[in-house]
């Protein structure tokens, strides 16, 4: 009997808010080869977009690919009592601040300031409301205007000191927020962002390799500083390359011909799909 406690422990954690493509079958087939335990997670945290037949259809297709997961599966929907807890966390070492800017504000924001620094994600957030005064932040959240609320990175940064991370391709990382800014971790309508939602489900599920595809290969610097933040272990990380389509597009959900279930309907075997994915 190995030691449980050097088992490498790897998750696949989609949202259902579409159908599984081929893009997805590689990250599972991937996520499940390098573990030796081996977790599902639905990132269902975007209430207005999942759909529960989605949900089902996800466990449907990942069976019909020949992966077995460890049960119970993890739905953030049913954690958020948890990322509240977190957030209050951060709230009281007041790194995080309420934003009232609209997508538009920030646009005009960006363009008055003559161009903001760019992230992976566009421009950075130019940091307006990291400015506001507690009475006119008081005075705003009376007024009932709606808010998110941002991390502020760089005195985030500055309160944990220098971090690193490993990627298994790329090797020790440096964290630097430069590329995300001060990302949102909760919103209105959607209480946590997936920054503060995995980094939190990833420790609870004890996940010890994240294997995820590697356009979210920046915002493992949030990871790990939301992971020394709020005291979270740090998992390794193997960032794999993006499954891509014809023409070298990366896959999308909005593909419907490289869906598993359009797949399996135009006859192919479970086999041949994994072979697809180059398993
Ligand atoms: N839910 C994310 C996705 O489907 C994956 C998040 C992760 O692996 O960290 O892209």
């Amino acid at each position: 009997m190995p030691d449980t406690a050097s088992l490498i422990v790897t998750r696949f954690a989609p949202g259902p808010t579409g159908e599984l493509h081929l893009g997805h079958a590689y990250s599972a087939l991937f996520a499940a080869d390098k573990g030796d335990r081996f977790l599902v997670r639905i990132e269902d945290i975007d209430t207005l977009r999942v759909k529960a037949e989605f949900e089902q259809a996800i466990f449907d297709d990942l069976a019909w690919l020949g992966l077995e997961w460890e049960t119970p599966v993890r739905r953030q929907s049913e954690h958020f009592d948890e990322y509240q807890n977190a957030l209050d966390a951060l709230q009281s070492k007041s790194l995080l601040y309420p934003c009232f800017c609209s997508r538009k504000e920030i646009r005009a924001e960006i363009e008055r300031s003559g161009g903001a620094p760019h992230g992976v994600e566009g421009p950075l957030y130019p940091g307006t409301c990291r400015h506001l005064s507690a009475d006119e932040r008081a005075a705003r959240m009376d007024a009932g205007d709606a808010f998110a609320l941002r991390l502020d990175a760089a005195a985030a940064l500055q309160s944990t000191g220098a971090l690193t991370w490993t990627d298994a391709v790329l090797g020790t990382i440096d964290v630097t927020m430069d590329e995300m800014g001060d990302v949102v971790l909760a919103r209105k309508e959607s209480p946590a962002s997936y920054h503060l939602a995995v980094t939190i489900d990833d420790h609870a599920q004890g996940v010890t390799l994240v294997t995820r595809g590697d356009d979210l290969f920046p915002s493992t610097h949030v990871h790990r500083l939301l992971q020394a933040l709020l005291e979270l272990d740090t998992p390794a990380y193997h960032h794999h390359r993006m499954l891509t389509g014809e023409g070298g597009k990366r896959l999308a959900k909005r593909d419907q011909s490289q869906t598993l279930r359009a797949l399996r309907d135009a006859g192919n075997s479970a086999a041949e799909v994994r072979a697809m994915a180059g398993f």
